[in-house]
């Protein structure tokens, strides 16, 4: 059995649960957003799958949903944000306009965001960027689950690193992907479903490589993808998240204290790029050229479209959600389900 949602009816009960959980109003707006977003996207890893991460994150003290973050504006196209063991996205939030201010001056902007909590998809940071004409990319770590290509012990989170740009009349490029092998909520979803991972994905306690995502999330650890290439941008999502901004690197907090803790405490980095100023026929018009010529030698499927096509879906039919999760959502809401 499953009911459909539209937008604003899961966005509202999301936002409900923050607020019952103790955020202030604006970041239970903002996270509320965000994860609907996700779940109408059809990126499920980081939809209301991750409401029990939240929710048990806030309940622990492990991160403060009230949190104030503060603004450091350090240089002409460089700006800091201590997030104040708050999330990530408020913090973004509150540098949004001058960070904007800063790219349309000088033609590049970059957000360095440390003491920060980010347990969501990178997209929805970067997509509002590149409808405004600007290309964005960000890189977030996350928490030690990830061997390095060469290495026994886990050292990376599963980072992921996401690049947002603009076309002419069109929506934005963009790729939002873990460089783990697979993202984390991917495994957890796996085990709960007892389907097998693929190949290359995981190894167990003991090292050896495995298929069963129980094996990887009890005592195992993901790999990065695709060998010594993968693990160097990993490697580089570290510097960028956590080296760059003053945040934590993934093996460097300790959340065992504080029991159903989900939410690395880590930083973010974003550069914003104003491409007008770039040599040439105007930037939208030059990605439609290299779109058009990957679909023209046989590309059906370019990154983002899946998620277009879920929103187009989700516009005209509304939010599909299983009684089971809904019946989950009203529950950490503290509603009854005909309220
Ligand atoms: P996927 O491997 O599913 O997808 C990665 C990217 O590749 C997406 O942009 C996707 O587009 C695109 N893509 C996938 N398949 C194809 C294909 N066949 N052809 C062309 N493009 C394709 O994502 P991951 O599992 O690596 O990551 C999922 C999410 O997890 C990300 O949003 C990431 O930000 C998030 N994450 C967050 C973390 C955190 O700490 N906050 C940690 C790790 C991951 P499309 O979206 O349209 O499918």
């Amino acid at each position: 059995m499953s009911a459909t949602l539209s937008f604003s009816e899961l966005r509202d009960l999301l936002e409900a649960i923050f607020l019952r959980h103790g955020t202030s109003p604006d970041v239970a707006a903002i996270l509320a957003e965000n994860c609907a977003l996700c779940e109408r996207d059809g990126a499920t890893s980081h939809g209301v799958f991750r409401m029990q991460g939240y929710v048990d994150s806030l309940k622990s003290g492990w991160v403060d949903g009230k949190a104030d973050p503060l603004l450091e504006d350090v240089a002409p196209g460089f700006l800091r944000v201590d997030a104040n063991n708050g999330f990530a996205q408020p913090a973004l939030e509150a540098a949004r306009a001058t960070l904007l201010e800063k790219v349309r001056t000088n033609g590049i902007a970059l957000l360095a965001i440390r003491n920060s909590h980010h347990l969501s998809a990178l997209w929805p940071d970067l997509e509002p960027f590149a409808r405004q004409g600007l290309v964005a990319l960000s890189a977030v770590n996350s928490f030690a689950c990830t061997v390095p290509h060469g290495g026994k012990v886990r050292v990376f989170g599963t980072n992921p690193l996401a690049f947002a740009a603009p076309r002419e009349g069109a929506d934005p490029i963009i790729f939002d992907m873990a460089t783990s092998f697979m993202a984390n909520g991917e495994i957890q979803i796996a085990a709960q479903k007892g389907e097998a991972l693929p190949a290359g994905a995981g190894v167990d306690a003991s090292g050896a490589p495995t298929t069963d995502p129980r094996a990887v999330l009890d005592g195992g650890a993901l790999l990065p993808f695709g060998g010594h290439k993968g693990s160097s941008i990993s490697m580089m999502v570290e510097l960028l998240g956590a080296a760059l901004t003053g945040g934590h690197f993934s093996f460097e907090f300790d959340w065992s204290g504080h029991k159903g803790a989900a939410t690395p405490h880590t930083g973010q980095l974003l550069v914003l790029i104003d491409p007008s100023h770039g040599g040439g026929l105007p930037f939208g018009l030059r990605a439609n050229d290299l779109v058009a010529r990957m679909r023209a030698s046989g590309v059906d499927r370019m990154p983002g479209e899946r998620r277009m096509a879920n929103r187009a879906r989700a516009e005209r039919e509304g939010i599909p959600l299983s009684d089971d999760v809904l019946g989950r959502l009203y529950a950490y809401a503290g509603r009854s389900e005909d309220t």
